[in-house]
């Protein structure tokens, strides 16, 4: 049996955990107090930003990071078409179109393909580093400076991930991160993030998290409320020192399927040259995936599609008129992928037991 755990790297660790929740339980101060800013100082730290501000969740950094950025009604932004599909939602509850450019065979934002894309109302890519794997950034760093577009980066599966030495989060005028239970920095509950070297964005972020305010009970802008509590700073705090740690052994996984796995029906995930992948998800594709999730269920295997429908088909999107065909990859890839366990705290026994069930799998 392997089953995706949310609560073994707590287990492993319980007791700098649970001092950390009772060290805010007992200070009697819950909401945006020393636990946030000592998280958001050592977040832009480890990113090697200047700034960290801490969000309720990482939809909330997208779509504020973005207004924030005056996206609005009219603008295009170009993301990729087989994104998870918040990264879209951060577009268009700004009112913004979404731009689709196709995935390369990494399953980030193809570089050859975005030139296409660009309109004069394009404002911005919005890249994502998908499944944990750094997107190749050089290519599009250049298009970015050559069409005068913002970069922002949808950095909630890629913790720690790196192109050319450099981390994710930084590439771009906005990084945006989530801290969702299953991310690779992961809370205990929701959370996100934006990081930026941006001074006057971060202060307009930081406002605008809080009502609108910057001095307690005096508004300069009508905001919202997305703050991060006390206690999932405090314990973000805790985790943040152990992720280096922890995208490591979700490395070793890694290779070991990569080395191991050999099954006709099974293609493995594809390495970008000079990124790193910090394995958010380890996604193969199969063209028998029906039957592939039935044979590993059966022994107990747990399995999951990221994700079984691409946004540009998604009920929610119909207004945007695409059809079956719009973006043949992102769909074939909605039809073949899929995610085999990989979760922190996972055993090389576990890893060998799904190896070895793929291994025998023959429809
Ligand atoms: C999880 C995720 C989000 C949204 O984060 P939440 O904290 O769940 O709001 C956005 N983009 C991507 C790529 C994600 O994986």
């Amino acid at each position: 049996m392997v089953k995706n755990r949310l609560d073994r790297h707590y287990l492993q660790n319980k007791e700098k955990y649970d001092k950390a929740a009772l060290d805010v339980l007992e200070s009697g101060w819950y909401i945006t107090g020393p636990f946030l800013e000592k998280f958001e100082k050592e977040y832009a730290n480890y990113i090697g930003s200047q700034y960290a501000v801490g969000l309720a969740n990482g939809l909330d950094a997208l779509w504020i990071g973005m207004k924030a950025l005056e996206i609005g009604e009219g603008d295009e932004v170009i993301v990729q078409s087989n994104t998870y599909i918040a990264t879209v939602m951060g577009i268009t509850i700004n009112r913004a179109t979404p731009i689709f450019v196709e995935p390369d065979r990494c399953f980030n934002m193809d570089p050859d393909k975005i030139e296409a894309a660009i309109t004069p109302r394009t404002k911005a890519i919005l890249v994502t580093h998908l499944y944990g794997q750094a997107t190749n950034m050089e290519p599009i760093q250049a298009l970015c400076k050559k069409h005068k577009l913002m970069l922002i980066e949808d950095c909630a599966q890629s913790h720690g991930a790196k192109h050319q030495g450099q981390i994710t989060g930084k590439f771009g005028i906005l990084g945006c991160f989530s801290f969702y239970p299953t991310k690779n920095l992961g809370a205990f509950g929701d959370g996100g993030a934006i990081t930026t070297n941006d001074e006057n964005l971060a202060r307009k972020i930081r406002i605008y998290r809080n009502y609108g305010s910057e001095k307690k009970y005096y508004n300069q802008v009508v905001g919202i409320n997305s703050r991060l509590d006390e206690i999932q700073a405090a314990l973000l705090s805790v985790k943040l020192n152990y992720l280096d740690q922890l995208n490591a052994e979700r490395s070793s996984i890694a290779n070991y399927y990569l080395e191991h796995i050999r099954n006709p029906l099974v293609q493995l995930p594809s390495l970008q040259k000079n990124s790193t992948h910090v394995w958010h998800q380890f996604v193969i594709n199969t063209e028998r995936r029906k039957e592939l999730i039935e044979f590993l269920d059966r022994k107990e295997i747990q399995t999951i599609i990221h994700y079984p429908v691409p946004p540009h088909l998604s009920e929610a999107y119909e207004y945007l008129g695409y059809t079956e065909g719009s973006f043949p990859i992102a769909e074939h890839y909605a039809n073949t992928v899929l995610s085999l366990p990989l979760f922190d705290g996972m055993t090389l026994d576990e890893a060998k037991e799904v190896v070895q069930a793929v291994n025998e799998f023959k429809p």
